[in-house]
């Protein structure tokens, strides 16, 4: 892994060139942060969860006609994806009330919200990826107002399919953030294409039952337990780890 040259390092992805051109590798990392990386510690196995989740849901949503960037895993903590331009937005979908909605409305955390509601931050470390709404980002030109209506939709599919898909595990899908890229297959061809990862660091899974948290909160808040959460998401979504396997 040495010999490949580093794109980029996130707080819980590390990105290298790929084999190919219009590759890249993404390498999961057991850091975790949190409040804009004000909070830092480090999940053991979270990386090797994640890579196995988030490849679980892509090729899930892939498999249902939703363009993403997954092309394979390589391993344990790698996965190779189509090198796409990132769009500086980040899209949040919420189902239920929770986190920094609750706090901004003062709104229960659990209150169902009367219908799925779509928010946008711009995507800024130094900013704290402040919410924007949605003509500030036509109007900055980080989406024109096509990619925005494609954008969208996607995301309105995304969460149809994972509301049904956690639902069918018994857990709820409170809420969630994607992010999305364009892909230049050739010269004059664009696809927006559903990018990063879906994972338990960027959803908060309840259980139906208890309703405990199953996601990145159990370490925003600390609550303890936060590897097992993790397991038991890749556990009931059927995905089997090997401990003793590096595939
Ligand atoms: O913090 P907030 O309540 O706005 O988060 C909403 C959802 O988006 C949560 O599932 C959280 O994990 C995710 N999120 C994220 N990355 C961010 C902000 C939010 O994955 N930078």
């Amino acid at each position: 892994m040495s010999r490949r040259r580093p794109i980029y390092e996130g707080k819980a992805k590390i990105l290298y060139e790929g084999p190919e051109p219009g590759t890249i590798v993404q390498y999961f990392k057991d850091d975790a942060t949190a409040f804009n990386a004000q909070k830092k510690g480090t999940i053991e196995g979270k990386g090797v969860l994640n890579n196995r989740i988030s490849e679980h849901i892509m090729n899930l949503l892939g498999g249902m006609g939703v363009p993403t960037h997954f092309i394979r895993r390589l391993n344990m903590r790698e996965q190779l994806v189509k090198r796409v331009e990132i769009m500086p937005v980040e899209v949040i979908v919420r189902n239920v009330a929770a986190g920094s909605l609750s706090k901004r409305l003062g709104i229960e955390e659990g209150t169902p919200l009367p219908r799925t509601v779509i928010e946008f931050c711009y995507k800024s470390d130094e900013l704290g990826d402040p919410l924007v709404g949605e003509d500030l980002v036509t109007a900055m030109n980080w989406m024109t107002p096509r990619e925005l209506d494609e954008v969208i939709a996607m995301t309105i599919r995304v969460n149809d399919i994972l509301s049904g898909v956690f639902f069918g595990i018994g857990i709820r899908l409170v809420d969630f953030k994607l992010e999305f890229g364009r892909f230049f297959p050739n010269e004059d061809e664009m696809q927006i294409l559903l990018a990063d990862e879906i994972s338990p660091d960027n959803c908060r899974l309840w259980d139906a039952k208890t309703g405990d948290k199953m996601d990145k909160d159990r370490f925003r808040r600390d609550l303890g337990g936060v590897a097992e959460a993790y397991q038991e998401i890749a556990r009931r979504l059927g995905i089997r780890i090997d401990p003793q396997s590096d595939n």
